[in-house]
């Protein structure tokens, strides 16, 4: 990974304001961006592409967008990032809009909602995000290089207001009210001596993300890699981005980061593909054996109940000269149909 801060740098203009950084504060009640630009390198663990991330701030109200800068005009907009846009959950989150579409969001996705950055532009000048060494620290890293500004809107939150549930087979996915927060409660059940059972529970703020998930990499089996290549998924796995399970454990040389490292990486996926809800969950996630696929299918049925949620603070006042949010941006966006 090469970082490209001097390139970023020529991006955006260095804004004052005060900073909303500091790790051990929870998230800000106001909306908040990043100071500048950072601009990232890597390659996308399924197709193998070389890949250059760069976040930058973007206004109230925007939420996050990303942007294919490889491609020409308007296709290169793919506008607010949204669960109405997901069109594959088969071993990462893939975006699409139109013809065009943009993988592996859901590391991106949490690091940014981990955080709390609520608006920020993402460019890719390829189809994938890359994947850096399998979890969201480098992006973590990254945004704190910068840090973060805070802006005018109040925060919304997507408030739970009643329990909805999906299930296939023994798998499931729940999100619940809560009276504050976001919390997860995350199970796992592999038939590999090297996971076994593992579940952990978390009320994700900053301190906590830094501290329990954004390090967390994402792991795969050898047994599976063959079947997975001709599938033309994991061309990019590698030792320096994946966990690599074989028969008698993870052959990383340095070993696991956590002793639980595999649920902590379900529960950053988690956090990833429920920020495409588009605006902070208030509420309780549960979850055992869930994927992609299953946190996809929780938002589905979430916002296919208009009774089961609702936008708080319900109307924003603009305050006198402060930046009127896009309220309706939002709103329209948690109610968009799904194409998936
Ligand atoms: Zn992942």
């Amino acid at each position: 990974m090469t970082r490209l801060k001097s390139r970023a740098r020529q991006l955006a203009p260095k804004t004052s304001s005060r900073s909303v950084s500091d790790p051990e504060r929870g998230f800000s009640d106001r909306q908040s961006t990043l100071r500048e630009a950072v601009a990232l390198e890597g390659v996308g663990v399924h197709s193998n592409a070389p890949a250059r991330l760069i976040l930058h701030p973007a206004e109230d109200g925007a939420g996050v967008s990303f942007y294919r800068s490889d491609l020409a005009g308007e296709a290169a907009a793919m506008g607010p990032a949204a669960w109405s846009q997901v069109c594959a959950t088969e071993l990462c989150t893939t975006l699409r809009v139109g013809d065009q579409s943009v993988a592996t969001v859901e590391h991106v996705m949490a690091a940014l909602a981990g955080l709390g950055v609520d608006n920020v532009l993402v460019e890719i000048d390829g189809p994938e995000a890359p994947v850096f060494d399998g979890s969201a620290a480098a992006i973590v890293e990254a945004i704190d290089e910068v840090g973060l500004r805070r802006q005018s809107a109040p925060r919304r939150q997507l408030e739970i207001l009643k329990t909805v549930r999906v299930e296939r087979g023994d798998a499931f996915a729940e999100l619940s009210p809560a009276a504050s927060g976001f919390t997860l409660d995350v199970e796992i059940l592999f038939e590999h001596a090297a996971i076994g059972r593992q579940r952990k529970a978390l009320r994700v703020d900053p301190a906590s993300f830094r501290r329990e998930i954004a390090r967390a990499r994402t792991f795969g089996f050898i047994r599976d890699i063959e079947r997975l290549w001709r599938a033309g998924f994991a061309l990019g796995a590698s030792l320096e981005n994946s966990i690599a399970i074989g028969d008698d454990g993870p052959l990383n040389p340095e070993g696991l980061r956590f002793r639980d490292e595999f649920v902590r990486h379900k529960m950053l996926d988690a956090i990833g593909d429920l920020a495409l809800a588009g605006a902070p969950i208030q509420g309780a996630f549960r979850s055992r054996c869930s994927g992609h696929a299953l946190n996809h299918a929780i938002l589905q049925a979430l916002f296919a109940d208009r009774s089961a949620w609702r936008l708080t603070p319900a109307a924003i006042a603009p305050r006198r000269g402060a930046v009127r949010p896009d309220i309706g941006g939002l709103v329209q966006l948690a109610l968009a149909p799904d194409r998936s």
